[in-house]
């Protein structure tokens, strides 16, 4: 694999390449000539999402008390928009260049285009960012792909409540595809057309929001600490008053620095009790909680902690790439958290030639393959094979070298310093437990 480096000016690009050769992650519909701000995620890719969609719920459902989970249509009435908002409000200024064609959004104008430059460019138009389709073999009823999970968490409100006799403080949490008809989708897999999104709906009383909205902020910022994420690259920024989007009274977003500035990958938002008063409002169902202890009704206020699955990754991916120097060679390495890592072991036989050492390997592989995502490779050389398991993140790699067949132990080399040392092999499931938990 041809080295790159984080500083150099086209790193994006090559990243991209990278991932693509190892995996990871795909341009969409490539062969027909790609579609733009659409990725699809390969082999390694799809195990790094599952674990991040798995550390997400834990942190976010399973180790929290009173959270359900909740999984509701993509495809939505224009009904649920009208309330929600949307179809008034989830607009981008659009501004075209006259000359290259190309469109952007108004932020990205400063006087001329920022493709070729061109002083010819259009009034800002207002587009909306929802994908219309129509319903039913007659086509007569519009329908709209969601453009965030939260709004199917809402409209099911009364079910789940119902369902689970929850009490406040409770949760609605979803995990799933959103869509949106982004302007300018890029810096790869940043901002996409379709996306999963994974949302926290947060039902409190309204004079306890703050508290709320200051718990789940600290847990998530945490969070990405906790798997790794350098502190130098992360931080929270509060979105000023007259920024708040219509239905909110306070947002914070936790931003990343990627190599094109820092940027958010996540949201929290105090959206009061804007979306359930407008649903009651909209479909006259009454949608208030019946407080047991005060014997009143009223709409419970929400706080949202929302991110994106693909951007997550970008970031996580970003954070761990490195270069460095091990043993007098350059070697790309993805220091990933053993958690997120999508291949946790890699076995070898030291030599492919020797059948005791590869029967031993093929053994081992066996035997940890049914508890860990491991791989077996015996082909080119060690050395070789340790590279390519560092640039796929692979944390342990595995050896079965002639002293394993006297001792019946093998070497763990650690991806990070390539520092090895023995196991006895009966003792391998529980190293390794204890090294990835
Ligand atoms: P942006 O300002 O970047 O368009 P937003 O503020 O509209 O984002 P939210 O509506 O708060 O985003 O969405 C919550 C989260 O969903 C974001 O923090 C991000 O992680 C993810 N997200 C939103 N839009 C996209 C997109 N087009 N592509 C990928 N992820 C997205």
């Amino acid at each position: 694999m041809k080295i790159f480096k984080k500083d150099s000016e086209n790193f994006l690009s090559e990243f991209a390449k990278f991932l693509k050769n190892e995996g990871f992650i795909f341009q969409s519909n490539e062969i027909y000539g790609g579609l733009n701000g659409f990725y699809d995620f390969g082999p390694l890719g799809v195990l790094m999402k599952i674990n991040l969609k798995n550390l997400w719920l834990e942190d976010v459902v399973f180790k929290e008390k009173n959270i359900y989970l909740l999984d509701s249509s993509l495809i939505n009435s224009e009904k649920i928009f009208e309330a929600s908002g949307h179809l008034e409000n989830f607009y981008d200024n659009l501004i075209e260049c006259y000359d290259c064609h190309l469109r952007f959004k108004e932020e990205e104008v400063k006087d001329k285009c920022p493709n070729c430059s061109s002083e010819n460019i259009s009034e800002p138009k207002k587009f909306n960012l929802m994908f219309k389709t129509q319903i039913g073999a007659l086509g007569d009823q519009t329908g709209y792909l969601r453009p965030e999970t939260a709004q199917g968490i809402f409209v099911n409100f009364l079910n789940v409540l119902n369902s689970t006799r929850a009490k406040l403080p409770f949760g609605i949490a979803s995990l799933g595809k959103s869509f949106r008809n982004e302007i300018n989708p890029r810096h790869f897999i940043f901002r996409l057309r379709e996306f999963e999104q994974m949302e926290l709906e947060f039902f409190t009383k309204p004079s306890e929001s703050d508290y709320w909205f200051d718990y789940w902020l600290e847990k998530r910022f945490k969070w990405y600490l906790n798997l790794g994420i350098k502190e130098e690259n992360i931080k929270k920024v509060e979105v000023p008053k007259e920024e708040l989007p219509h239905y909110s009274k306070r947002n914070v977003d936790i931003y990343y620095k990627f190599s094109f500035g820092f940027q958010e990958i996540e949201g929290l938002a105090n959206r009061t009790d804007y979306d359930l008063k407008k649903h009651s409002e909209f479909s006259g169902k009454d949608l208030r909680y019946f407080d047991p202890d005060s014997k009143e009704k009223y709409f419970p206020y929400v706080i949202e902690p929302s991110c994106g699955v693909e951007r997550v990754i970008f970031a996580f991916l970003f954070d761990a790439f490195d270069v460095d120097s091990l043993n007098g060679s350059e070697r790309i390495v993805l220091r990933l958290n053993p958690k997120i890592a999508p291949i946790k072991v890699a076995v070898f036989p030291l030599l492919s030639n020797k059948k005791e050492l590869v029967e031993m390997a093929k053994q081992i592989y066996e035997e940890l393959r049914t508890k860990f995502v491991t791989v077996y490779d015996e082909s080119g050389s060690i050395g070789r094979r340790y590279r390519r398991q560092d640039e796929i993140g692979t944390p342990f790699c595995l050896t079965v070298d002639f002293d394993s067949l006297k001792n019946k132990d093998v070497t763990i080399r650690y991806r990070d310093s390539g520092f090895q040392e023995r196991v006895p092999v009966k003792e391998l499931e529980e190293f390794l437990k204890e090294k990835i938990k």
